[in-house]
């Protein structure tokens, strides 16, 4: 298990240190929740994967490298899963938004809500995983399972106040992994079907620790009015115009030197997420610390050191371009969640004031997401053909 230092370096060690067990031994102990600090059956890559340090392209291909396709499948499924939960928002932001609508509903400093945060509710497991959350930011994905199925099911609690408490806790908060998955166990995701938490199932994947008592023994799926069908992807640009251009790096992409190339960059400028401020104290520190070191490495690959701005405003960009005489701005792509909502609100200033914003989508973002219109399974089929025009040998 690792202490997730907030740099490219240090998720590309992780990578390769635990390629080796990106095969069976993967596909054998990855639902077994070992507690905390002992979790070497997963990858514990997520915090630079959700930031794009390390992205899903380099954790497949280092799984195949290791163990051939048909050996580092689970693994390469796993990835999938959060690709497909990324395309499926994207071709339906009215979720998110439907989200923060009902999480508005509800009031976090209700009594039961606090003592659920704050791990005192008296049920086994589901208390140490509370802890465990605050106090490292990250949990196994088994543990969020139960404690998604306890939250809803056994606590009666609002869904949308436990996927905030997740978003401001987990090292890789994320709008579309978090909120699908919380969505998936309420039975509102595939509509009907939900998760329910046993003993049983707790006990034998955390070899024994946990085995909780008075846990509720049905799960009846939340309701809602249908989500719309799937959108098309908004527009993303791929051929370099001509430029100069000031490049904005966002939380959403810390890679941004792999998807803008060789563009002709002026000034760097980055910008936190709206609401960093309401994040618990390790994903703060991690998110500072990637924000620096993405700064450093975009700072030398443009030869501007990059200079961050107060908020991600219509006004601060175009100060910041028009100081560096850049005629518009460029960006790693921002798919939905909040850093998304404030560059639609700051859109239209950037307009009035005769720039041009440009997000650049990655290749396997192109490739993949437009495949998530429908289930995973159907997905996980079409995603080979995608996966091999992207050069992996699937
Ligand atoms: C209620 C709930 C909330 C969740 N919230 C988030 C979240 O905010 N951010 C997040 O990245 N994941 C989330 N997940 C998915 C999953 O739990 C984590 O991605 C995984 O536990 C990360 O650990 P790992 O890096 O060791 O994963 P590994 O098992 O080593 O998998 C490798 C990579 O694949 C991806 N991945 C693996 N499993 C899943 C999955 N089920 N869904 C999506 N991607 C997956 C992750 O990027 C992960 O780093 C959530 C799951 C549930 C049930």
């Amino acid at each position: 298990m690792t202490a997730w230092d907030p740099t490219r370096a240090a998720g590309l060690e992780q990578m390769q240190a635990f390629a080796p067990r990106m095969g069976r031994a993967y596909s054998a102990n990855r639902n077994t929740d070992f507690g905390p600090g002992r979790n070497i059956s997963v990858s514990a890559l997520s915090p630079w994967i959700r930031r794009r340090l390390v992205t899903e392209d380099e954790a497949v291909r280092a799984a195949i490298e290791a163990h051939g396709a048909r050996g580092a499948d689970k693994f390469i499924q796993e990835v999938l899963w959060r690709t497909y939960w990324k395309g499926w928002l994207e071709m339906r932001p009215e979720v998110w938004t439907r989200f923060e609508i009902e999480r508005a509903q509800h009031d976090p400093m209700a009594e039961a809500v606090r003592a659920a945060e704050e791990g005192r509710t008296g049920i086994e497991g589901f208390d140490d995983w509370a802890r465990e959350l605050v106090e490292t930011g990250w949990l196994h994905n088994h543990a969020r399972m139960w404690f998604a199925s306890i939250w809803i099911f056994t606590l009666g609690l609002p869904w949308s106040l436990g996927a905030d408490f997740f978003l401001r806790h987990l090292l890789d908060a994320d709008p579309a992994s978090n909120t699908l998955s919380w969505r998936w166990v309420a039975g509102l995701q595939t509509a009907g079907k939900t998760y329910l938490a046993t003993a049983e199932n707790i006990s034998r994947f955390t070899e024994g620790r946990f085995r909780p008592k008075g846990l509720a023994t049905e799960a009846r799926a939340l309701q809602e009015i249908p989500v719309p069908a799937a959108g098309p992807l908004p527009p993303a640009r791929r051929e370099t115009p001509d430029g100069p251009y000031l490049l904005l790096i966002t939380p959403e992409d810390l890679t941004p030197g792999d998807t803008i190339g060789p563009w002709e960059i002026r000034g760097v400028v980055s910008a936190l997420e709206p609401g960093a401020e309401r994040l618990g104290e390790h994903p703060q520190a991690f998110l500072a610390g990637a924000m620096a070191d993405a700064e450093q490495r975009a700072g030398v690959r443009y030869g501007h050191p990059a200079q961050r701005l107060a908020g991600l405003t219509g006004e601060a960009l175009v100060e910041a371009a028009t100081a560096a005489g850049a005629r518009g701005i460029v960006t790693p792509y921002v798919p939905v969640g909040p850093t998304a909502s404030e560059l639609t609100r700051a859109g239209p200033v950037i307009t009035a004031a005769g720039l041009d914003l440009v997000m650049v989508r990655r290749p396997w973002d192109d490739g993949l997401w437009p495949l998530a219109s429908r289930g995973f399974f159907p997905f996980r089929e079409r995603s080979e053909s995608a996966l091999r025009t992207l050069g992996l040998p699937v």
